[in-house]
Formats: C-alpha cells, structure tokens, sequence
C-alpha cells in the first residue's frame, strides 16, 4: 500500500529553476561525460540525487548565520559557537572543525594506522577505505549477514557481526588492529541504522582488546531517529539524548557535516577527552593540512551555518519528515515490485541493480548500467554503489566482487517535493520494463588508482 507522505515542517521561500533536457540530449550528455555521471553538469541533471552531500537547503536561520560569520584568522565567536553546540550535543572534550569529512579522516586516521596494520569496520565509506590505504594499513568490513541480502528486513542492518569482529582480531593479532571504525548509519550497505545495543557490544569488544573505536559519525541524527522508533526503550527518549547516549560508546568520531548538520561544506573531529597527547597530534596535523585550529579550513560564516545546523539535523518533526521521504519512495517501489535494500534506510533508497539486471555480471557494473540509465530516462543522477565504486584489490589489482550492486538514490534534504519523488519512481519503473533488453553492462576504459569511480572512464559494451 502507498505509504502517507509525511508533510513538510517547513514553506519555501527561494526556488532555483531547473532545466529540462531532451531525451535524444540526455543521451548525447552521458556519452561526452564518458558514461561517468560525476562528469556531467549539474545544471544538466533535472533530478539530482548524485549524493546527499553538501547539497542540502539552508534554513533561513542558517543564511542569516552566514552573514553574521566572524571571519577573524583566530578564535572566531562563530568557533566559539560551534564549539558549543558540539559538545553540548555529542558531549566530547574536544571538538575540531574541519573541511570536510575525509579531512577529518586525513588528520585523525594515520595517528593509529601504518604499513601493515588493520582497521575494521562494519562498513568502510570509500573516503575512508582509501584513507585507511593511504596511511599503508588495511580495510576489513565486518557487517552482519543480513545486510548482504536486500530483501531480508531486519531492524538495525548497519550493525557490526560482533563475533567476527573478534574472530577478526584474534586472527590479526589486536596489536595491529590499529582502529575499529562504527559508520552510523552504514552508508555503503544503504544508509542502515547501527543500534545502541551494537554499539556497546562493539565498544566492550574494543575495550577488552585495547582498541581505540572511532564513530563515522556523518548520518548521526538519521541513526538516533531510528533508534528512537525502533529500539526498544528509546521511544520516549529526545534524539538529543540518544546521540549523547550513543557517542559515550566511541572514543572520537570523523564527520562529514555535510549530511546532518545540513550544510553545503564542512566536517568535525571530536575526541572524548578534552585534553590529551591525541589532542595535541590532532592540532598539529590540523595546523598542517586544514588552516589554524580555530577555522579547520573553514571560512566562519561556515562555522557559523554548522553549528546552527547541528541544531536542525536534530529537530524531530524534521526527521519524521526526512525518513518518511524515503518510506514514501520505498512504499511505491513496494507496489512495482522493484528491489532495493530494505527496509529503506535513512538517507536514500538503494537500488538492488543486480536483481534488475541478472544478466550483467559484476565486472560489467549492473549498479553503474541502472545509473546510466535512469539519467536518459528522465535526467535523474544517482550513482553505483557496488564493484565499480569498490574498486580493485590493492595489492593484485584485480577487480574486487562488492557484496552489493546498487545505485543509490540519495535524498538531499529539504530539497525535493513530494511530485519529484513520483517521477523518480515513475522513471524506475519504465526503466525496469525495457531492463531485458539491454544485454552487456559498461567496461573501463581509463582509470587513476584510488577513488577511481569519481574520474574513470567508461564505454558500453554492446
Ligand atoms: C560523506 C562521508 C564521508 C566523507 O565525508 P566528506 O565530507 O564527503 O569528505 C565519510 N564517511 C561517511 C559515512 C560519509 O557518508
């Protein structure tokens, strides 16, 4: 049954018009972008779900905020303001602006990873995969079963296989385990929940091997709000208590507030402890690669709109809203019966492209194909999140098989209507109709070494 759309707690006040392509130069688009959808123009996309990164709408509190931003080089009000909305929210000691996420990645990751280690996660986020191999160490995803079967509606599908997580330790030696990584929500496995009760399973874990545990922490408002409706004891409890609740289990936490903090540009560090060696390496590397302590590469107008926006990724009635667009889209995927990995999760809908295309195999990029086409369908972007994003194995360089084949449709928030949500179904369903009759997915034709889905090159093969 078609699921009520949840209204939204807010009116629009700017609009940005949006160009219409034809199809015949949509088709002519995609070929000159080399099949790459991150090679096309925005302005060439009528829907836009590429990511729900940095590509959020501002309040009016927030651009407000902007003009007010105190741009002084050191120990601007609006660090200040920031600061205070990150520890009252997360409840940590210290709290560093960054750029973005993987900025926070890049300062924090090589402090406990070198050649030869490991780091483990349910899931690594592809910035952070690459960050983990940068500073010489290894990636392990340790996700539950379940989570590798889109049709299988387990709650709380985010979580970390706690048993393997020890195994995996015990087999690696804890000494080079150099880091347990919590993505909430599990990005990669289609932005699933991780619950309280996971969380402080895997912080005993880590506890018990003296393994420090670090939260990637960009969808955190979504992961509470899931919590909060689905785990038992939470109900009556405020989000703002369950994110506290949940950040006591970690020891520090990456973020990209580019998705719950609901802005176009930034990132956090936080650390438990206020004052510590860690801090201090922390600074350094900040002073090094993002600017002075105080701004983390940020101008403070960016500060600014953050530490508002902290406040709004919190607020609960807008994330009822939020999580009921992706129910809305599922619950009409539901009726076509197209797959995608359920229950949906918190910040977009992931297509299960191998189920659509059964006769692509992975090496041809169902996920990448689906993305393909749905933009000459109805100039809808969305990316594969699947084996072209995975990559190839560091050390033999081959192609690695991803648990998953999806293209995901990720929802910036507070962006699109209800009615944008009807042709994006709309266009998935025609495009299954004619799925039979495309025979042969993609091969690539360049690639650069690492990340290389943002640049590759690619040429269909039929
Ligand atoms: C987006 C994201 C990152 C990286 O953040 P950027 O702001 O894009 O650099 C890291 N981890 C997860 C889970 C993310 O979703």
């Amino acid at each position: 049954m078609e699921r009520k759309y949840v209204a939204e707690p807010f009116r629009i006040k700017a609009v940005e018009p949006l160009k219409m392509l034809s199809h015949a130069e949509r088709v002519k688009k995609i070929k000159e972008a080399n099949y790459n959808l991150f090679h096309l123009r925005g302005e060439d996309c009528y829907i836009d779900l590429l990511t729900d990164s940095g590509t959020n709408a501002m309040s009016q509190t927030q651009w407000a905020g902007v003009m007010q931003g105190d741009e002084a080089y050191a120990g601007s009000s609006s660090y200040y303001k920031l600061i205070e909305a990150g520890k009252d929210i997360f409840d940590y000691g210290y709290i560093q602006p960054v750029h973005q996420g993987r900025a926070a990645e890049k300062v924090l990751l090589p402090l406990f990873l070198s050649e030869g280690m490991f780091a483990i996660s349910n899931m690594f986020f592809d910035t952070t995969r690459a960050h983990v191999i940068l500073a010489g160490a290894r990636p392990i995803d340790c996700v539950i079963e379940e989570a590798k079967n889109p049709h299988i509606r387990a709650k709380f599908k985010g979580n970390m296989d706690v048993e393997k997580l020890e195994k995996t330790i015990l087999e690696k030696g804890s000494d080079n385990v150099g880091l347990v990584v919590m993505t909430i929500t599990n990005n990669s496995a289609g932005g699933q929940p991780v619950s309280m009760k996971n969380l402080q399973e895997v912080s005993d874990i880590c506890k018990k091997y003296k393994i420090p545990l670090c939260i990637d922490a960009a969808r955190f408002a979504e992961n509470a709000h899931f919590i909060k409706r689905d785990e038992e004891g939470y109900q009556d409890k405020a989000v703002k208590e369950i994110v506290r609740e949940m950040f006591q289990y970690g020891d520090m936490f990456t973020m990209s507030a580019k998705k719950d903090a609901i802005v176009n540009m930034g990132g956090l560090l936080g650390i438990k402890e206020k004052e510590s060696p860690l801090v201090l390496k922390v600074k350094a590397n900040c002073m090094s690669y993002e600017g002075f302590f105080t701004y983390g590469g940020l101008a403070g107008r960016d500060l600014e709109a953050m530490a508002i926006g902290l406040y709004e990724g919190i607020d609960e009635n807008y994330l009822k809203y939020r999580i009921g667009q992706m129910e809305y889209l599922a619950s009409r995927l539901d009726e076509a019966g197209i797959a995608y990995q359920s229950p949906v999760g918190g910040h977009g809908v992931f297509i299960d492209a191998a189920e659509m295309y059964p006769q692509i195999p992975y090496y041809e990029y169902p996920g990448q194909t689906l993305c393909i086409e749905l933009y000459k369908e109805a100039g809808i972007r969305t990316c594969d999140i699947g084996s072209y994003m995975l990559g190839n194995d560091p050390d033999t360089n081959k192609q690695l098989k991803a648990d998953f084949e999806f293209s995901r449709l990720a929802i910036p928030r507070r962006v699109y209507t209800q009615s944008h949500l009807d042709t994006i179904a709309d266009a998935l369903i025609s495009v299954k109709k004619r799925a039979h009759t495309i025979q042969q997915g993609y091969k690539i034709t360049w690639e650069p070494p690492i990340l290389r889905h943002f640049q590759a090159h690619l040429a269909p093969l039929s």
